[in-house]
């Protein structure tokens, strides 16, 4: 047994134990633990209470209770399911999304506890790319497809200045995540994002501009569980409709984030770019089959519901749901299973299975018109641009053109400044065009020369000084 198996082999049995000793005997959700809350109701919440990933509760919650989310959700599918039937051409480039991963830390010193390192993000993260990229030689490298899409951390924050796109948040202050962690179905932990008044919730903690960067908040526990509590869900995320809300993004134990052999982010990250379970919409209870309405993922059940298969990943029993399933999976290498069995399912991240090593054609499709679509203010953020540094000016260029745009000072260069024609960086010279809104605000600066080249100055740009002289 590799460490991979071993690894799902605890987790499952955990799972099971726990299982057992609240059910009696195979692997049911928990009860839920109260009513019902913001609309949801007893049954939904029996249906999802600690399932392994929240998502499907934190959508149905916003599709019931949220217009605008519902709107933006039901036209997407359209447009999805448009893109899915016409199988377009994939781009050859892989596109890249900037991420900022929020470490919402209880206290602990940095590198111990929930307080995970800057390596530890960053291995994560490439963990998460091992899977999306399929890397060889990891465990992402099985029989599915290249997704094309990549998650990078941010090198320039908000405000335009160099970052590594990590950012620890002490919650050590705040009592109720300390003992609960985040509260999805009801747990007493915090609210996952509250808009009413005042800061209460984990997303208001810290959040990036949802529209530049894709946010990622690390937690130690949901619904005070984590990966060593049995039964626990292991995080959520958003769809495509979310993009640019003030809760988007993708919540994950820290946990689980480490754990290589998880690939419960790369799962969340499907959602986000509008996968849907392979499973959506099964009931194990009555065996009724669910589906994601993609055409090279076959109908069936959740594999998590079915111990006998959660440990073959190369199961050969039938798949009753789908038996003629046919499809090539990955249409790079033409590689097609030609089963009907169980197969066709289990290797692929959107099911509720460890052994998963796999996206479909299909997926990429979807996930990559997500991309594209909704959430295509990510690909032209300047969140992976790294600032330019060019004498006392910090400088962010843009991504698709020889051009910069000034947008911010450090004051070290003193009181007199001088913005230059063009600055060079990487093989690229580049022109500078443009100074940003409030760029020089505040610095105590008493004459500034400006570039021919500038032909636009943002709003109060150089508010706040002391200039006597102005050279244009
Ligand atoms: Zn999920």
């Amino acid at each position: 047994m590799d460490s991979k198996s071993l690894y799902i082999t605890i987790l499952f049995l955990l799972s099971l134990i726990q299982s057992q000793a609240q059910n009696g005997q195979t692997l049911k959700p928990l009860p839920p633990s109260g009513n019902s809350e913001n609309g949801i109701s007893q049954s939904e919440s029996n249906l999802t209470n600690h399932e392994f990933c929240g998502a499907d509760f934190t959508h149905n919650l916003r599709m019931k209770n949220d217009v605008q989310y519902k709107a933006r959700h039901l036209k997407t599918n359209q447009a999805q399911k448009k893109m899915s039937e016409q199988k377009k051409a994939l781009a050859n480039g892989v596109m890249q999304i900037p991420v900022v991963v929020h470490i919402m830390y209880r206290g602990d010193a940095v590198g111990t506890g929930t307080n995970i390192s800057d390596a530890d993000v960053k291995r994560g993260i490439r963990y998460l790319n091992n899977y999306w990229r399929k890397v060889t030689g990891t465990w992402g490298a099985g029989a599915g497809v290249d997704m094309k899409m990549e998650f990078i951390l941010a090198v320039q924050d908000e405000n335009g200045n160099p970052t590594n796109g990590i950012d620890h948040v002490f919650m050590g202050g705040v009592a109720a995540y300390v003992s609960n962690g985040v509260n999805l179905y009801k747990s007493g932990g915090i609210k996952d994002y509250d808009p009413e008044g005042g800061v209460n919730s984990l997303k208001e903690y810290s959040i990036w501009d949802p529209t530049k960067y894709y946010n990622v908040w690390l937690v130690g526990e949901i619904d005070n569980r984590n990966c060593f509590s049995g039964s626990y869900t292991r995080g959520y995320a958003h769809s495509a409709s979310g993009h640019g809300q003030p809760y988007d993004g993708s919540v994950v134990l820290v946990c689980e984030f480490l754990e290589e052999a998880s690939n419960t982010l790369t799962h969340e990250m499907g959602h986000a770019f509008n996968l849907l379970h392979t499973f959506h919409g099964d009931n194990p209870n009555t065996n009724t089959c669910g589906d994601d309405g993609i055409s090279d993922t076959p109908k069936h059940i959740r594999t998590s519901s079915m111990p006998g298969l959660y440990f073959g990943c190369n199961m050969n029993r039938a798949n009753t749901c789908d038996l003629s399933f046919d499809e090539i999976i990955n249409p790079d290498t033409g590689f097609r299973r030609s089963t009907g069995t169980h197969k066709d399912h289990i290797h692929n991240y959107m099911d509720y299975i460890l052994c998963a090593s796999e996206f479909t054609g299909g997926q990429r499709t979807v996930a990559l018109a997500a991309l594209n679509g909704p959430r295509a203010s990510f690909l032209t953020s300047p969140a992976l641009t790294p600032p330019v540094e060019i004498g006392d000016t910090f400088i962010a260029d843009h991504i698709t053109s020889l051009e910069v745009t000034a947008i911010g000072y450090n004051t070290a260069g003193g009181p007199n400044v001088t913005i230059p024609q063009a600055v060079d960086h990487g093989p690229n010279t580049y022109t500078v065009t443009a100074i940003g809104n409030g760029a020089f605000k505040g610095n105590g600066l008493t004459s500034m020369t400006i570039p021919d080249g500038v032909t636009s100055i943002g709003g109060r740009a150089f508010a706040n000084n002391r200039l006597i002289s102005v050279m244009l």
